[in-house]
């Protein structure tokens, strides 16, 4: 007998981030690719703009927002997509460190998920420490809640406004 295994979907956070060219336009075309991709989209944050942070003088505005959605597939799966995807749509392959850049694409929170290894990190590392995250994901899913310290994103956030 022929039995066919399919993954069941994982519900995943992604932010987004760019400062260069039409922000608002990246955005839209990134979600139409992660669908494409297999990635379905539920809801997503409406964007605020950010200061830059730990980048050098003169870098332009960010343009943040925030997604959630399911996908059936392994976390680095996603990875390889959301990387795709900041090349297609115009982002260099050399890219340094907190350049300015069309797109950046992190994966925040995939299900229950707690992993260190080189490529990828779960959750994201840095995401409970940064408004420019916390702020348009709490519009979205502010009770998720961040597997590693058990804390929900409006907790996060209400902690980084005291
Ligand atoms: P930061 O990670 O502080 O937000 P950045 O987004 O500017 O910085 P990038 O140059 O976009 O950093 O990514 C560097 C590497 O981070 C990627 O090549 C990827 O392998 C790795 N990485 C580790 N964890 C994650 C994650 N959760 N989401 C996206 N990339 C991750
Ligand atoms: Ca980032
Ligand atoms: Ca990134």
């Amino acid at each position: 007998m022929n039995i066919l295994y399919k993954k069941s979907p994982v519900a995943a956070a992604l932010a987004l981030g760019s400062n260069v060219g039409n922000s608002e336009e990246i955005f839209l075309q990134a979600c139409k690719l992660l669908e494409d991709k297999g990635f379905s989209i539920d809801q997503r944050a409406k964007s605020i703009i950010t200061a830059p942070v730990d980048c050098p003088a003169g870098t332009p505005d960010f343009t943040n927002s925030a997604l959630i959605g399911c996908f059936a597939g392994t976390p680095e799966e996603l990875l390889e997509i959301t990387q795709s995807i900041e090349v297609e749509l115009g982002r260099p392959a050399d890219h340094a460190f907190h350049d300015s850049r069309t797109l950046d694409l992190d994966i925040i929170i995939f299900g229950d998920t707690v992993i260190n290894t080189p490529r990828l990190t779960l959750p994201h590392p840095r995401a409970q420490e940064r408004r420019f995250v916390l702020e348009p994901l709490s519009q979205i899913a502010a009770d998720w809640v961040f597997p590693d310290t058990m804390r929900s994103v409006r907790a996060a956030l209400d902690m980084l406004e005291k």
